[in-house]
C-alpha cells in the first residue's frame, strides 16, 4: 500500500503541497472545511464591489481534478491522534496518515471581544466580504432617505479598525467608491462627503513595513480623503458606532457615531490548532501559532509538518516569518519535498529558507498612477499565488484547469 499523506487545509500552503506531490508514489488526501481555496488578497475587492465572490474562489475539486493520486474531501478536522496517526473529523470520520501537513491558516481575532463581531465584521471569508459589501452600499441607500444631518453623518461614516495591509487597502477602495464610483448616483446625498476613518493602536499605518513606506501610504490615503487616526485604542463597538481613547488624551473616551465599522484587526489560530498543539505537546507563541523545527516539523513528531499562517518558523534574522501567501506556498513545496526525499531514502534537504519576493499594498486604483497595471501585476505576482495576473484576470482563472470556466459551486462543511 502506498504511503498516505493527509493535508489539512487547501488554502495557499496546503494546495501548493498537494500539487508538489503530484508525481510522487503517495496517496494524498486533502481535507478542507470549504470546497474552495480562497484568494484572500483580493477579498477587499469583493467587499467593495469590484469583484464577485466567484472571482476569488474556484472549486478545489476542479483545481486538482487531473491529479490522480489526490482526493479532496469536505470536512472539518477537529482532532488528531499522533499515537495511531489519525485525523478525526467533526462527523467522527477518521483518516490514517504516514505524513501529515497541517495548513489550517488563521482567523480574525477580536482580542477577547467576540461580541464586537456582530457589529464589525472582519474580512476573512467570502461570507464576511459580502456582508461588508452589503453594509457599505446599504449605508449610502439609508443616508439618501434621511433628512436629519446627524443621522446622515452617522450613516455616511465608515470606520476601519486596523491599519495593516488589509485595512489600508480597504480604506483606499472605500474612499474611491465614495469619491468616484458613486459620485453621480444619488440625488439627496453627496457620497464624496462620506467620512472614511482608518484607526489603529500602533503609532503608524502598515507597522511591518519600513517607516518611509508607512508615511508614503498615509499620504496616499489622506490624498484619497481617508482620515487616519493612529495611537487609538478601541474600547467598545456597538450598533451605533464605537468608543475609543487616544494615547495622548489622558484616557478620555471619545464616541464616534458610525453605522459601518469593519474589523481589520489581529489574527489568531483556528480552534483545531489548539487541540493539535495539546496532542503533540507543541510549543506555541502568544497567538497560538505552533513553533516548528527548521524543517517545518513539529518537535518530537517528524511525520507532522505545520506550515503557513499556523506555523512559527524563523527567518534568517531569527524573527518569525510573516503570515503571507508566499511563505505558505514555499513551505508547502518544501514540506512535500521532505516527504518525497524520505520516501526515496534520500538525504534530507537543507532547512527551509524563505525567498522573500517583496511586499506591496495597493491603495486605491488611482493611487499607483499610470503604471497601475504593472503595479497591480507586480502586486499579484509577488504577494499572491506567485502567478502573473493580467488586468481583468481572476484568481480562479489560475486555479481551474485551462479552458474551464469558473464554476462557483461553493460550500462549507456543516452547511449541507
Ligand atoms: C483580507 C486578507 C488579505 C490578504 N492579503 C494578502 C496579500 O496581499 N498578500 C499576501 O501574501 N498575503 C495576504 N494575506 C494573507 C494570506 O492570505 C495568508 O498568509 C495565506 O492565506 C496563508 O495561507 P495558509 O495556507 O496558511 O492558510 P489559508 O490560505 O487561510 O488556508 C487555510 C485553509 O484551511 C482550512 N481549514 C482551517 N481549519 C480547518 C479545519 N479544522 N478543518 C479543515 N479545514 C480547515 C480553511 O478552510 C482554509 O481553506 C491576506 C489575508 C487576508 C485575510
Amino acid at each position: 500500500m502506498k504511503k498516505q499523506v493527509v493535508i489539512i487545509g487547501g488554502g495557499f500552503g496546503g494546495l501548493r503541497a498537494a500539487r508538489a506531490l503530484k508525481a510522487s508514489p503517495v496517496d494524498v488526501t486533502l481535507i478542507d472545511r470549504r470546497n474552495y481555496p480562497l484568494f484572500q488578497p483580493l477579498l477587499y475587492q469583493v467587499a467593495t464591489g469590484s469583484l464577485s465572490p466567484g472571482d476569488v474562489a474556484a472549486p478545489l475539486r476542479s483545481v486538482l481534478s487531473r491529479q490522480k493520486n489526490t482526493r479532496v474531501l469536505l470536512g472539518d478536522v477537529v482532532d488528531v491522534d499522533p499515537a495511531s496517526r489519525r485525523v478525526v473529523l467533526a462527523d467522527g470520520a477518521e483518516f490514517p496518515y504516514d505524513a501529515l501537513i497541517v495548513a489550517a491558516g488563521s482567523q480574525s481575532s477580536y482580542y477577547g471581544h467576540d461580541n464586537w463581531r456582530q457589529w464589525a465584521p472582519s474580512l476573512k471569508s467570502v461570507e464576511e466580504a459580502t456582508t461588508i459589501r452589503h453594509k457599505i452600499f446599504y449605508a449610502f441607500e439609508v443616508a439618501e432617505r434621511l433628512s436629519d444631518p446627524a443621522q446622515r453623518r452617522a450613516w455616511l461614516t465608515f470606520v476601519i479598525v486596523g491599519a495593516g495591509a488589509t485595512g489600508v487597502e480597504l480604506a483606499g477602495a472605500l474612499a474611491e467608491i465614495a469619491r468616484q464610483t458613486l459620485k453621480n448616483d444619488f440625488r439627496s446625498i453627496h457620497p464624496e462627503e462620506a467620512r472614511i476613518i482608518l484607526i489603529d493602536g500602533a503609532p503608524r499605518v502598515l507597522p511591518p513595513f519600513p517607516e518611509d513606506l508607512s508615511r508614503k501610504a498615509e499620504r496616499s490615503l489622506t490624498k484619497l480623503g481617508v482620515q487616519v487616526k493612529t495611537g487609538v485604542m478601541v474600547k467598545q463597538i456597538d450598533k451605533e458606532g464605537l468608543v475609543f481613547a487616544t494615547q495622548n488624551n489622558a484616557g478620555t473616551d471619545e464616541r464616534l457615531d458610525a453605522r459601518t465599522v469593519i474589523w481589520a484587526g489581529g489574527v489568531t489560530v483556528p480552534a483545531f490548532a489548539k487541540t493539535l498543539a495539546k496532542r503533540m505537546n507543541a510549543a506555541t507563541d502568544k497567538t497560538g501559532r505552533i513553533k516548528v523545527n527548521a524543517d517545518l516539523t513539529v518537535p518530537g513528531h517528524p511525520e507532522t509538518f505545520v506550515i503557513g499562517d499556523l506555523a512559527v518558523a524563523s527567518g534568517p534574522d531569527g524573527k518569525p516569518l510573516p503570515g503571507v501567501a508566499q511563505v505558505a506556498m514555499q513551505q508547502g513545496t518544501y514540506s512535500a519535498k521532505v516527504i518525497v526525499r524520505r520516501l526515496r531514502g534520500q538525504k534530507a534537504p537543507p532547512p527551509f529558507k524563505y525567498l522573500d519576493k517583496g511586499n506591496l499594498a495597493v491603495i486605491g486604483r488611482a493611487s499607483p498612477g499610470p503604471d497601475l497595471q504593472s503595479r497591480l501585476t507586480a502586486h499579484h505576482r509577488r504577494r499572491c499565488f506567485g502567478l502573473q495576473l493580467r488586468s481583468g484576470d481572476r484568481a480562479g482563472d489560475h486555479c481551474a484547469p485551462e479552458g474551464d470556466s469558473i464554476r462557483t459551486v461553493m460550500t462549507t462543511a456543516g452547511s449541507r
